[in-house]
C-alpha cells in the first residue's frame, strides 16, 4: 500500500545572528537530510534528545515552516506541486504540549473548536465542534461555554485534540502532547488517542521523550540524532534490540526496561554536540564507545539490520563492507 506521507531528504537550517550588527554568524543544522514514510493507519513514534530535530520535523510536516530542501508527499501528491500549503494544513493537524498556550483564552471551548472549520468553510462548524467534544469525552452540555482557564490540563488537552480532529485530518502530529499531564491523566488521554485513531481511521506521528509512552502507542519508531535519522523499525523489534549505539544508550537510561535487556551499554553521558557545527561522518562519533577512524570520516547510510527490511540503522557496524569490527567491544545489538 502507498504510504500516507513520504518525506524525502528534508533539510532545514536556521541562521544564528550575533554581534552588534546582528549579522548571520552561524547556521543550525536542525534537520539535515531526513527521509521517512508514515503508513496509513499507523502511529509512528519519534524519539531523540532535545535538539535532535523532532519538533522541527513536525513543523515541516504540518507546513508551519518551509523546508529548505526535500519533498513532502501526501497520498501521492507533492507539496508545492499538486498539493498546496493550504491543503496540507488542513489534512495534517497538530497537537502541542502546552494545552493552555495552544488555546485562545477569550474563546469558549465550542468557539475554539469551531474556529478552524469555520474559516476553512467546512459545513456546520458548531455541530462539528459539539460532536468532537463528545468524541473526546467532554460533554457539550457541560463544557461548550467554558473558557480554557476554567478547565484542567487534561480537559484542555482534550479540547486541543477535538480542535485538531474537527478539521477532519488524515494525519495528526502530536508533539509531546501528553508530556505535561499527570500520569493518570496521561494514560486516559493515550487511550483516548488510540480509540480515536481506530474509530476515525487516523494516522499519527507521535513525538515524545518518554520511551515507555512511545512503546505503548507506536507501531514503528524513528530515532533521530542531531538532525538525522539514525534508526527506524517496528516497535517490538526496536525495543527488543537496538541496532544503533545511540539508540542503545538512549534506551539504557529508560526506567523499567526489561531485566533481561540484552545490551550492556551504559546510558548517554553529557549533552549532544552543538547542531551549529555537527561532527563529521557519523554525528554520534564524539559520544560513541564503538567509534573507529572511519566513523569520523564517512557518514553511514541507513542499512537493514539483522536481515529485517523493516528495521534499519545508520551505523558502520551494520555494513559488512565497512570493515568495522565490534570484536571485544561488548556491544550486542
Ligand atoms: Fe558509533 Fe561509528 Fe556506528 Fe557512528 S558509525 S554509531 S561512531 S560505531
Ligand atoms: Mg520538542
Amino acid at each position: 500500500a502507498q504510504p500516507l506521507v513520504i518525506c524525502r531528504d528534508l533539510r532545514k537550517h536556521f541562521p544564528v545572528h550575533g554581534g552588534i550588527l546582528g549579522r548571520q554568524v552561524a547556521t543550525v543544522h536542525a534537520v539535515d537530510g531526513v527521509s521517512f514514510e508514515v503508513r496509513k493507519g499507523e502511529t509512528l513514534g519519534v524519539v531523540g534528545e532535545s535538539g535532535c530535530g523532532k519538533s522541527t520535523t513536525a513543523r515541516l510536516l504540518i507546513g508551519l515552516i518551509a523546508t529548505d530542501e526535500g519533498q513532502i508527499i501526501v497520498d501521492g501528491q507533492e507539496l508545492g506541486e499538486d498539493l498546496s500549503l493550504r491543503e496540507l494544513r488542513r489534512i495534517v493537524q497538530m497537537v502541542f504540549q502546552d494545552s493552555y498556550a495552544s488555546l485562545n483564552p477569550r474563546l469558549t471551548v465550542e468557539d475554539s473548536i469551531a474556529f478552524g472549520p469555520k474559516i476553512n468553510g467546512l459545513d456546520n462548524p458548531h455541530k462539528r465542534a459539539r460532536d468532537m467534544m463528545a468524541r473526546v469525552g467532554l460533554d457539550p452540555a457541560r463544557f461548550a461555554d467554558r473558557y480554557p482557564h476554567e478547565m484542567s490540563g487534561g480537559q484542555r488537552q482534550r479540547v486541543n485534540i477535538a480542535r485538531a480532529l474537527a478539521m477532519s485530518p488524515r494525519l495528526v502530529v502530536l508533539d509531546e502532547a501528553v508530556s505535561a499531564l499527570d500520569k493518570s491523566v496521561e494514560a486516559q488521554v493515550l487511550n483516548l488517542l488510540s480509540d480515536l485513531r481506530r474509530d476515525l481511521g487516523l494516522t499519527y506521528v507521535f513525538i515524545s521523550h518518554d520511551l515507555n509512552v512511545v512503546r505503548y502507542i507506536s507501531d514503528r519508531v524513528l530515532v533521530m540524532y542531531l538532525g538525522e535519522v539514525v534508526e527506524v523499525g517496528p516497535v517490538d523489534e526496536l525495543y527488543a534490540a537496538q541496532a544503533h549505539p545511540y539508540t542503545a544508550s538512549l534506551f539504557a537510561a529508560m526506567p523499567s526496561m526489561d531485566p533481561d535487556h540484552r545490551t550492556t551499554v551504559p546510558p548517554l553521558a553529557g549533552d549532544p554536540p552543538n547542531p551549529i557545527n555537527p561532527p563529521s561522518g557519523c554525528r554520534f562519533h564524539t559520544r560513541c564507545r564503538y567509534a573507529q577512524d572511519m566513523c569520523s570520516a564517512t557518514k553511514p547510510a541507513l542499512k537493514p539490520f539483522a536481515g529485517s527490511a523493516e528495521h534499519m540503522a545508520a551505523c558502520h557496524i551494520h555494513d559488512p563492507a565497512s570493515g568495522h569490527s565490534l570484536a571485544g567491544t561488548g556491544f550486542v545489538p
